[in-house]
């Protein structure tokens, strides 16, 4: 079953939560929240192999362009760009698509290769297995990446650590998921930025259920949404001063907290009931 666990925004807890929920189930995780990714903070293990991942940009022949300008035309984002004497590259900025290529009448397009990003291969210090990504500084798309991560992440359970938000790299690390958790805490901005990944997991058909961390007295307004809009609470993190200082000192807290494993086990049972 691939679980993915996702937040509105970045802080909320998503990593505190699938490293637990890793040590718990001793399942594969993989981190594609490529920008920043932290989970191999808390899962302190040995990098076993780097995988570089390359896109592909053009590379035009001014011998053959007539500067008719399909490609830049064709190409929304702005990544070729046919100027008075030559064609402009922004080779950062390309998403690999092909698209110029095709259009050119004249087939001036060719390619050049560049590394994105890498992806690593570990082993946790309790023996599950992490695959992570990382994205160059100054590239402006990782999803290859992400589609890299999700083509060699193998076994039975696996656990995605997605970017936060409800960005293209988002909708690239869901793919494929069969339930996701939704990681939220009780503050106004927390409402609002999960209301749209829950629009998000609507719109992709992907059941879901809402984890709430750092619990307090404020959850109401969570509750209210959630019982309006028949969404599951699979869970609560209690907001606590053990909980924070394990995060802060970069330790799982299922491992720190022995007692709070009851809590990762009983949202298990309840995402398992949903694969069944
Ligand atoms: S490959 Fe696609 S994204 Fe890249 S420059 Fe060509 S049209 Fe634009
Ligand atoms: S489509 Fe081909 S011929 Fe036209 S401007 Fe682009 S590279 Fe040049």
């Amino acid at each position: 079953m691939k679980i993915a666990v996702l937040s509105g925004k970045g802080g909320t807890g998503k990593t505190t939560f699938s490293s637990s929920f890793a040590f718990v189930t001793k399942s594969l995780l993989i981190d594609t929240d490529i920008e920043e990714p932290n989970s191999h903070i808390f899962l302190k293990g040995k990098t076993s192999q780097e995988v570089s991942i390359f896109n592909h940009f053009p590379k035009v022949d001014m011998e053959k362009c007539t500067l008719c300008g399909k490609c830049g035309d064709f190409c929304r984002f702005n990544a070729i760009i046919p100027a008075k004497n030559r064609v402009v590259i922004f080779g950062e900025s390309c998403h690999d698509c092909g698209g110029c290529q095709l259009v050119c009448p004249t087939n001036a397009i060719s390619w050049e290769k560049r590394e994105i990003g890498k992806i690593f291969v570990e082993k946790s210090y309790f023996n599950s297995d992490l695959l992570y990504g990382k994205l160059n500084i100054g590239e402006m798309s990782g999803v290859k990446i992400i589609k890299g991560l999700h083509g060699m992440a193998k076994g039975e359970d696996i656990i995605i650590d997605c970017p936060p938000g409800t960005s293209c790299n988002t909708v690239n690390a869901l793919e494929g998921s069969d339930f996701a958790i939704l990681v939220t805490e009780p503050s106004p901005f927390g409402l609002s930025d999960m209301k749209l990944v829950v629009q998000l997991l609507q719109d992709m058909e992907i059941p879901f259920g809402i984890v709430i961390n750092k619990a307090d007295d404020e959850n109401s307004e969570i509750l209210d949404f959630c019982d309006k809009n028949s969404i599951e609470i699979l869970g609560e993190l209690p907001f606590s001063r053990e909980i924070a200082k394990s995060y802060s000192e970069g330790k799982i807290i299922a491992d720190a907290l022995p007692d709070s494993q009851e809590i990762f086990k009983n949202i298990l049972k309840k995402v398992k009931e949903y694969g069944n």
